[in-house]
């Protein structure tokens, strides 16, 4: 299907942003886009490529003080997104392997008994089977970027 990225990415982040707020969570979203462009993306695919990183941030990071932020912008014939925490990021050396199925980095929290290790995994085949990419980025104590690309549409 094709999509006008910046009115996919204004509904999908209206609608997270609500929900973020109902969950104490401070929400920024930013679009750096000069016009609206066209991709082509199943877009409840992508929604759930998407969800599944805003659901991490939401599992590892701080129950009091997170804050996520959604960017949007285009980089050459890509466009870009960004989706960045303050939780408690990832050890550099488990960077790697978090694409990877069934891995996780701490095992043993009790709280993630629901946890199967597959979120990411998912959303990548997601990305790659939209044409796209997904790299993740983080500083441990400091936090994590997910950065997502996407080919615009010729
Ligand atoms: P599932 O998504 O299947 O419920 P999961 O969340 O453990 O399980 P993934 O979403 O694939 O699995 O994430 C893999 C691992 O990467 C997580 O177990 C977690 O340790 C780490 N991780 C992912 N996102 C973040 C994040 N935003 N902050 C800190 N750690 C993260
Ligand atoms: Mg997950």
């Amino acid at each position: 299907e094709k999509v006008q990225v910046r009115a996919f990415m204004s509904d999908l982040t209206e609608e997270l942003g609500l929900e973020l707020e109902e969950r104490q969570v401070q929400f920024f979203y930013t679009d750096k886009m000069e016009q609206d462009l066209p991709i082509l993306l199943d877009r409840k695919r992508m929604h759930q490529a998407l969800r599944n990183i805003v659901g991490n941030a939401l599992k590892y990071g701080p129950d009091k003080g997170l804050i996520i932020k959604a960017e949007l912008s285009k980089q050459g014939d890509l466009v870009c997104i960004k989706l960045i925490d303050n939780g408690p990021g990832i050890p550099a050396d488990k960077l790697p392997h978090i694409f990877d199925r069934f891995y996780r980095v701490d095992k043993e929290r009790t709280k993630d008994l629901m946890s199967t290790g597959l979120g990411l995994a998912i959303a990548r085949e997601l990305l790659q089977a939209h044409g796209g990419s997904i790299a993740a980025f983080s500083e441990e104590g400091k936090g994590t970027c997910f950065t997502i690309t996407l080919p615009l549409t010729v």
